[in-house]
């Protein structure tokens, strides 16, 4: 009798891993343990459609009827509290232990705290469905949103918040947004793209106090400026759930620390999506961890492959994408990696920029336009950046050359 495969976390990269050792042909026991009370849900969702659409649905990634046919285990509104690892036991909070003959942890990311007191009942995080409902129960002309912080999270939801009328102020401390991961003129347009919207953008803006008396916030500028809101929402980033792993003796090192096929220090646990670093093959091995809804399903399909004993070695190219108003970003690499840089311009606005390393190699690719746009070209992109091709930076920028050409070549 098999104890079977246990999966902790039940979000998109634990979704998909449960499915995939079906797909797979497993046929021994799979549970998913959940400690939100909803079947596994997209999050982008969360920050876009479900702030603006008429009603706010959730968007579940397998329903209770596929589950059920798929003889899945969900286990939901219950946390995972410990790892036996001698005694191949998971115990819950609900008093009950779960054997497993295989382990994935998929705990994913949680909003980092903004370490300051004052925070009260109108200090808000968004990271799951019941925080965006109440958010978007704030998202009216009649209200004033200060949101703290100016990566993803913020200013999606600062396009969210407009659209449903409200007065928006976006607080970053950095000189610029999105300084990580996005290309300075890219930024640029987006910035530009909010204020014309009419978002209130304040950058390299320290945050003095806060005092927030649950009717509304005021937020203390360094610079003296006093913000009042009826909410603030904080996104200054995530950090890896990595508790449970860390006092099972599991290694940590800026998430759950796997190797190439996402396998911990234990051979019978593996870790995967938000919640892991692990080495990319592309970059030479370079330690990463990755906070995208495509790397979160494909090291779950990843990690159950390897559950069965695939012993397959991650070699995907990283890959996310962002909406805010009518704009598309999408990137594919990792543009610190670039040295130089070269622009293709695509017409109606939308461009591509190549990011080169020093000896030529295409490391990232970063486009921005209307609709899908841009997409194409950063999916051929993608592929160039897993070849590790070294296409010359004229037929990158020309229009006329076709990036397909480049791969042939
Ligand atoms: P999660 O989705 O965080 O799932 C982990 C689950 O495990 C959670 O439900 C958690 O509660 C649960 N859990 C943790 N510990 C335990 C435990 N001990 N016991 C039981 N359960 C536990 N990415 C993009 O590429 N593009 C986007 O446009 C985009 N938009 C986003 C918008 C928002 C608002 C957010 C929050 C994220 C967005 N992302 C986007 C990022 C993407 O959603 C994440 O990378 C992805 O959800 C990670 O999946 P995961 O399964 O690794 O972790
Ligand atoms: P993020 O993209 O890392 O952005 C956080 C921003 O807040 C950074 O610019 C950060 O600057 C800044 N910041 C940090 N401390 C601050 C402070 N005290 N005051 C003001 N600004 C501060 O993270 P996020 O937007 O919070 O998103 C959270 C998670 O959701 C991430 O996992 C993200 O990937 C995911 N998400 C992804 C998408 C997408 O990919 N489209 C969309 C929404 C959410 P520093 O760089 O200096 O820290």
């Amino acid at each position: 009798m098999h104890a079977g495969m246990v999966i902790i976390g039940a979000g998109e990269c634990g979704g998909r891993a449960a499915l995939t050792l079906r797909e797979l042909g497993y046929d021994g026991p799979v549970t998913l343990v959940g400690d939100e009370p909803h079947l596994p849900y997209e999050r982008p969702p969360l920050s876009k459609d479900a702030m603006t659409s008429d009603a706010a649905e959730i968007k579940t990634i397998a329903s209770d009827e596929i589950l059920a046919e798929k003889s899945i285990r969900h286990i939901h509104s219950v946390q995972a509290v410990a790892i036996d690892r001698p005694a191949h036991m998971v115990r819950l909070s609900d008093g009950s232990a779960l054997p497993y003959d295989k382990l994935l942890l998929a705990t994913g990311s949680t909003p980092r705290k903004l370490p300051m007191p004052g925070l009260g009942s109108r200090c808000v995080y968004l990271r799951t469905f019941a925080d965006a409902l109440a958010i978007r129960a704030h998202l009216s002309p009649a209200n004033r949103i200060a949101i703290i912080g100016g990566g993803f999270i913020g200013l999606e939801l600062a396009a969210s918040a407009r659209k449903a009328g409200a007065a928006v102020s976006v607080i970053e401390a950095q000189p610029r947004i999105l300084l990580r991961g996005v290309p300075a003129e890219i930024a640029e347009i987006i910035h530009q793209a909010h204020e014309a919207e009419g978002v209130t953008v304040l950058t390299g803006q320290g945050i003095a106090d806060i005092a927030d008396d649950g009717a509304e916030v005021h937020i203390m500028l360094a610079d003296g400026q006093d913000i009042v809101a009826d909410l603030a929402v904080i996104g200054i980033g995530a950090v890896p759930v990595t508790g449970l792993a860390a006092e099972a003796g599991l290694t940590v090192d800026n998430g759950i620390a796997v190797n190439g096929e996402l396998q911990t220090i234990d051979p019978d646990i593996f870790a995967a999506g938000d919640c892991c670093s692990f080495p990319l093959a592309v970059y030479a091995g370079r330690r990463v961890r990755l906070e995208a809804w495509r790397n979160a399903q494909e090291q779950g399909a990843l990690a159950a492959k390897n559950m069965l004993g695939a012993r397959e070695a991650h070699a995907a190219v990283p890959w996310f994408w962002s909406d805010q108003y009518g704009l598309s970003l999408q990137v594919a690499g990792l543009s610190d990696e670039g040295k130089s840089t070269v622009r293709r311009d695509l017409g109606d606005g939308a461009f591509i920029l190549f990011h080169l390393a020093e000896d030529g190699r295409l490391v990232a690719a970063s486009g921005l336009g209307t609709g899908n746009a841009v997409a194409r070209d950063i999916r051929l992109a993608e592929m160039l950046i897993a070849k590790r091709a070294r296409p010359a930076p004229e037929a990158l920028g020309s229009p006329d050359v076709k990036l397909k050409s480049l791969l042939a070549a």
